[in-house]
């Protein structure tokens, strides 16, 4: 037996993969959009953040892949660039360039726009989903007030369904809309940053780069606040970000640009930047940080609702996790929604968001330990966590490939099992007890990467 009908507030990547993990159990899936929604990959209102590079963890598309298969191929077919997140991009940490070597994360480079146009085109195709424009404005409830039980739109309409999914993004109102039912509305915390970035697309020069190269990493770092980063991002252009914690303004303009990738802790990025044709102008971003709505730690919340995406946590942008969380979660809810009793639907959606809970704790605690270390980041609800012990497995990752390997899986795959495996602790602690220091500090001169077996995950 089928559930009946599951609305979705809006049609970012977050309701878009809602959409499609609900699709197989609910006669009726319908998305409400507030934005007009283009045919083609063109910016929108709704999604202000659509033009700066949006990167894309081997998590969140594996869990895209599993929601909409092929849809790698149609990314493909749009001309992402496709490469291992490992080997072909250099990284400087504080601690010096990070070994490459071959991995299992391999991941499409393409641009946010034209990512979501491929998912919403495969959501068009879903005979049981459909997309309205819509701006919802709040919620009602039973009568006994314990289950939501439709959406309220502008001009005071409503629309009933059995699941409301809130996937508005950063800006949700969701909190609001519980309180007016009469619930305590869930708590936020906050980790302060103010993120300045500033995305241009370009066309390298054949010779920017040397050919072991694709992309290139220089986050920003308690020591060197301002960082960049270079990344293919289909039909043979990149995307390069200015981007710095702690400020006040983005770069606008191409010399303001050019300036503040001169600030990077490497010059790669600003030399290939300085020599490249520049297809649009830079596009200047301004962000406060990371926010989580602990919906899942409330104590009274009625049924019938799940808040998922940035509605829930909205991520410090430079991890680059947003999307890949809004995929994750979408994931789990197709799994619970698949195994649910249609006739008796009491508790799923706490189960729902109590399921997200791992993945949440993960990405915002690592945000957290990382955030902290900025002298100037603010946290709000959360306390700071101790300083880590020690810098080894950074430094040890900058001469030991299968190291920096097991480390970037920590990020791609949301889980620390990689760096506890036995063969990288015995080398974290032969590294430990040699007394060596971190390998290749010049920032100009990006290493080779090392060959063999791909590390498994
Ligand atoms: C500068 C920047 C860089 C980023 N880089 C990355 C990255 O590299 N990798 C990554 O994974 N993530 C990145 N992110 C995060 C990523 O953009 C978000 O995590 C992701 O878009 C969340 O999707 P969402 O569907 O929850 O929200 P959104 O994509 O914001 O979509 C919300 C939708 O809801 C609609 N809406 C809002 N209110 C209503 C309403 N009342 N009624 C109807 N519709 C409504 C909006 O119009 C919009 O379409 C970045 C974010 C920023 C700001």
């Amino acid at each position: 037996m089928a559930f009946d009908h599951a609305v979705v507030v809006g049609a970012g990547i977050g309701g878009l993969l809602s959409a499609a993990a609900l699709a197989p159990r609910f006669d009726r899936v319908t998305i409400l959009e507030r934005d007009e929604l283009p045919a083609d990959a063109t910016h929108r209102r709704g999604v202000p953040q659509g033009e700066q590079m949006h990167v894309l963890l081997a998590i969140g598309q594996d869990a895209i892949e599993e929601l909409l298969p092929g849809i790698g191929a149609a990314w493909a077919d749009a001309g992402a660039a496709w490469f291992d997140s490992t080997r072909d991009v250099a990284s400087f940490s504080s601690q010096g360039w990070t070994a490459r070597g071959p991995s299992e994360a391999w991941t499409y480079g393409l641009r946010r726009l034209v990512l979501e146009r491929t998912v919403r085109d495969r959501i068009r195709g879903i005979p049981n989903v459909t997309i309205e424009q819509e701006t919802v404005t709040g919620l009602r409830a039973s009568r006994d007030g314990m289950r939501v039980t439709a959406v309220e739109l502008r001009g005071d309409s409503a629309i009933e369904a059995d699941l409301i999914v809130d996937a508005s993004g950063r800006t949700s109102h969701a909190r609001e809309w519980i309180a007016a039912l009469g619930f305590e509305p869930p708590v936020a915390h906050e980790i302060v940053s103010d993120i300045v970035y500033s995305t241009a697309l370009v066309r390298l020069r054949d010779d920017a780069l040397r050919a072991d190269i694709r992309g290139v990493l220089a986050p920003p770092t308690p020591i060197s606040p301002r960082g960049a980063v270079l990344l293919p991002c289909g039909d043979g252009l990149h995307q390069i970000v200015a981007v710095a914690q702690n400020a006040s303004r983005a770069p606008a303009g191409r010399d303001e640009f050019l300036a503040e990738l001169d600030e990077a802790p490497t010059p790669v990025i600003a030399d290939a930047a300085r020599r490249a044709e520049f297809v649009d102008d830079p596009k200047p971003f301004k962000i406060r940080g990371t926010r989580r709505t602990r919906w899942e730690d409330m104590a009274s919340r009625p049924d019938g609702f799940v808040a998922v995406g940035d509605a829930v946590l909205a991520l410090n942008p430079i991890y680059g996790q947003g999307m890949s969380v809004a995929a994750v979660e979408a994931l789990t809810m197709r799994d619970l929604v698949a195994s649910a009793d249609a006739a008796d639907p009491a508790g799923l959606a706490r189960r729902i968001q109590e399921a997200f809970r791992s993945t949440l704790d993960f990405v915002f605690d690592s945000g957290l330990r990382s955030d902290a270390r900025f002298s100037a980041t603010t946290l709000h609800g959360v306390e700071a966590p101790p300083p880590p012990k020690s810098r080894v497995l950074g430094a040890l990752a900058t001469e030991d490939w299968k190291v920096a390997v097991a480390l970037r899986y920590v990020s791609h795959y949301f889980s620390a099992a990689p760096v506890q495996r036995p063969e990288i602790r015995a080398r974290i602690r032969a590294w430990s007890s040699s007394g060596r220091r971190p390998r290749n500090p010049d920032p100009a001169v990006v290493p080779k990467p090392f060959d063999g077996q791909p590390l498994p995950r």
